[in-house]
């Protein structure tokens, strides 16, 4: 579904991604793991439009959107929830999820995703009059799926959904990117630093190292690889 192709991409003078190339199939879920600064976020945000590809492909359904505007990609069902999460705090839970929706008309549709995201996130609900910005971290990332949900993408990017959320938030955060993957059938990539929990919920896998794919494989087998249980499962 989603296909680079040895993908650059330079901050200035100063290249970032030294041609990636890796495949998400349709429906599956797909981590990226590397240390930081490893190009990671950097990967996410060329798919996204956001930053400018000096060379190489980006292909989404068989289509080249190789630097297409941000706005677009996102209207062909490829979202991105960013790390930081971007929310906006000074709107409450309900007026963050609307914001979701911006592009749509189908208001039954709306109302059953909006129905769906308090369904996997009871704490959303909970909390649907609440300003975002006052919201824990974990719950402002909860709020960031879910708006991302609510614009019905057919892929998700996640960049790093666990960074500084309490344990039982990150379980819980996962365990609802599973279910959204089953009971949607959205594809999944993930960029995660926190590669244990990455690899257990992802089908495949790729080491980044310095903007180079330093290794792919099913996640299986990279969670039983000495190297990268090394390197990146605190072995
Ligand atoms: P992290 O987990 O720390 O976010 P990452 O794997 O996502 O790491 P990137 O954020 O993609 O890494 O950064 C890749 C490289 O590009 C790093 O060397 C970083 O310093 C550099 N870089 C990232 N953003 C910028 C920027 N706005 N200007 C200049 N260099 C940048």
């Amino acid at each position: 579904m989603l296909e680079l192709q040895n993908l650059e991409v330079a901050y200035g003078s100063i290249k970032a991604l030294h041609g990636i190339s890796l495949k998400v199939p349709e429906k599956s879920i797909v981590t990226l793991i590397g240390a930081n600064g490893a190009g990671k976020s950097t990967t996410l945000r060329a798919i996204s439009g956001l930053l400018k590809a000096r060379g190489g492909s980006v292909k989404y359904d068989g289509e080249d959107i190789t630097n297409a505007a941000p706005h677009k990609i996102v209207a062909k069902g490829l979202c991105h929830v960013p790390e930081g999460r971007m929310i906006f705090a000074n709107l409450t839970v309900e007026e963050n999820l609307r914001m979701g929706a911006y592009l749509r008309k189908d208001s039954a549709g709306i109302k059953t995703d909006t129905e769906y995201c308090f369904h996997i996130f009871p704490r959303l609900k909970e909390r649907r009059t609440q300003a975002a910005g006052t919201m824990s971290g974990g719950e402002q990332q909860m709020l960031a799926i879910a708006r991302a949900l609510m614009g019905r993408p057919r892929c998700l990017m996640l960049d790093e959904p666990s960074l500084g959320i309490a344990p039982i938030l990150v379980r819980a955060i996962f365990d609802q990117i599973v279910a959204i993957n089953k009971e949607r059938g959205l594809t999944i990539l993930l960029v995660e630093q926190n590669a244990n929990l990455a690899l257990k919920i992802s089908s495949y896998g790729y080491v980044l190292e310095t903007g180079c794919v330093l290794l792919e494989d099913t996640a299986e087998s990279l969670q039983k690889n000495p190297e990268v249980r090394a390197a990146y499962l605190g072995d």
